[in-house]
C-alpha cells in the first residue's frame, strides 16, 4: 500500500466500495464492551462461518474449508492435494503465486499455453496424465472466462486428479463451479472475501468440495495453525456472507463501471480483453505498455504492469469507481495526445 496521498490505485483489484455496514456492527458486536472476549481463542474450526458459507453456497459444512485469505487456503492446497510424482498443469499466463507455491513445496509443474485470444482450452487439460490442475475462472491478469461446461469436462477428464478453479472473481460475471462438487469429487473451488465482499484487509478465503478434500486440508491447516481466523474476521466474514442484497449490488455497481470504462478505452485505440473480473486487460497498439504504466503513475493513477513473455504489452486496470475510472480515461486521454 504506497503512502501517497490521493492516489488512484487501480493495480490490485480491490473493491472501490466498502464492506457491508454490517461488518462493522458484527465486529463490533463480537467485541462487546470491553473486548474481553479477545483474551480466548477464537473457534479453531470457525464453524459459525463454515455454516454461513454453505448456506450460501447451498453445501453442507462439512463441504468447507475457510483459511487467511485465499492465499493461505491455495497454500494448503498445494501441499495438500497438489503434490504428486507427476507434474501438475496450470497456465502460462496465471496467478504468479501458483509457480511460487511449488517452488516452496516442490510441487513439478507444467505450463499449458494460452490460445491465442487468451482463452484456455479445455482440451489441453483432457488426455494429459497430471497430478493435478489449478487454474483462476475468471483467469487472471487477462479476465478471461471459462464456461461452466468446459470446467465440467477437465473435471470429468481427469477423475484421478484434483482440479482446482480458482474463482477469486468469479462474482463479477461467472458462474461458480460450486454447484459442480457433488458430482466431482475431484473438484475443489476456492473463493475470497477480498474482492467481490470488499474484506482484502481482513483476509479471509475459502474452498468447497468433497469432505475427503476437505478433510486432507483441515489437517493440513492443524498441523501449521489451528487458528487462522481470528474472532473478528469471523465475525465480519459472516455478517459479509449473509448481506447478500450489498454483495449484489456492489457487484452490479463494478460490473456496470467496467463496461463503461472497457468501451472508454476501446474508444482511445485500446485493445480491451473481454473480462469476467473486476479487473480489464488491455493493450494500446502503438503505446509501450510500461511506459503508459509509468506516465499514469506521474499522474498518481497505478495499474498493474507484468514484465513477462506475452503480456508485457498489456496493462491490469482494476475497476474503480465511476470518478476514479473517469479520472484514468481522462488521463489516457492526455498521455496519448
Ligand atoms: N487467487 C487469485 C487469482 C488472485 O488474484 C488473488 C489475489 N491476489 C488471490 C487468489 C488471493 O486473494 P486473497 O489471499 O486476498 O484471498
Amino acid at each position: 500500500q504506497p503512502k501517497i496521498a490521493n492516489l488512484i490505485k487501480l493495480n490490485t483489484n480491490e473493491n472501490p466500495y466498502p464492506p457491508s455496514p454490517k461488518v462493522l456492527a458484527a465486529i463490533q458486536a463480537e467485541l462487546g464492551d470491553d473486548a474481553a472476549r479477545l483474551r480466548l481463542y477464537p473457534d479453531p474450526n470457525a464453524d459459525l462461518l463454515k455454516a454461513a458459507i454453505a448456506r450460501t453456497h447451498e453445501v453442507s459444512p462439512q463441504q468447507v474449508f475457510v483459511g487467511n485469505g485465499s492465499d493461505e487456503v491455495l497454500a494448503h492446497v498445494f501441499m495438500a492435494l497438489l503434490k504428486h510424482d507427476t507434474p501438475i498443469l496450470f497456465p502460462d499466463i496465471t496467478y504468479s503465486f501458483y509457480p511460487v507455491y511449488c517452488g516452496l513445496y516442490g510441487v513439478d509443474y507444467q505450463t499449458v499455453p494460452l490460445a491465442d485470444d487468451y482463452t484456455i482450452n479445455p482440451a489441453d487439460y483432457c488426455g494429459k496424465p497430471n497430478g493435478g490442475i489449478i487454474f483462476p475462472n475468471p483467469n487472471a491478469p487477462t479476465g478471461r472466462l471459462l464456461a461452466l461446461d468446459a470446467i465440467e469436462r477437465i473435471a470429468q477428464a481427469n477423475p484421478d486428479s484434483a482440479v482446482v478453479v480458482d474463482e477469486a472473481y468469479v462474482d463479477f460475471g461467472g458462474t461458480t463451479a460450486i454447484q459442480l462438487v457433488d458430482r466431482y469429487d475431484n473438484l475443489l473451488v476456492v473463493h475470497t472475501l477480498s474482492k467481490s465482499r470488499s474484506l482484502a484487509g481482513m483476509r479471509v478465503g475459502f474452498a468447497v468440495g468433497h469432505p475427503a478434500l476437505i478433510e486432507a486440508l483441515e489437517r493440513v491447516k492443524n498441523s501449521f495453525n489451528s487458528y487462522p481466523l481470528d474472532r473478528l474476521a469471523i465475525a465480519g466474514a459472516v455478517a459479509a456472507m449473509e448481506d447478500g442484497e450489498y454483495f449484489e449490488r456492489c457487484c452490479q455497481a463494478v460490473i456496470a463501471t467496467r463496461e463503461t470504462l472497457s468501451a472508454d478505452l476501446t474508444g482511445l485505440g485500446f485493445e480491451v480483453l473481454p473480462s469476467a473480473a473486476n479487473f480489464i486487460f488491455v493493450r494500446h497498439p502503438q503505446r509501450d505498455a510500461a511506459e503508459l504504466a509509468k506516465a499514469l503513475r506521474e499522474r498518481s493513477i497505478i495499474v498493474r504492469h507484468f514484465k513477462l513473455p506475452r503480456i508485457d504489452q498489456f496493462l491490469r486496470i482494476t475497476i474503480g469507481t465511476d470518478g476514479e475510472c473517469k479520472a484514468l480515461t481522462d488521463a489516457l486521454w492526455q498521455i496519448l495526445g
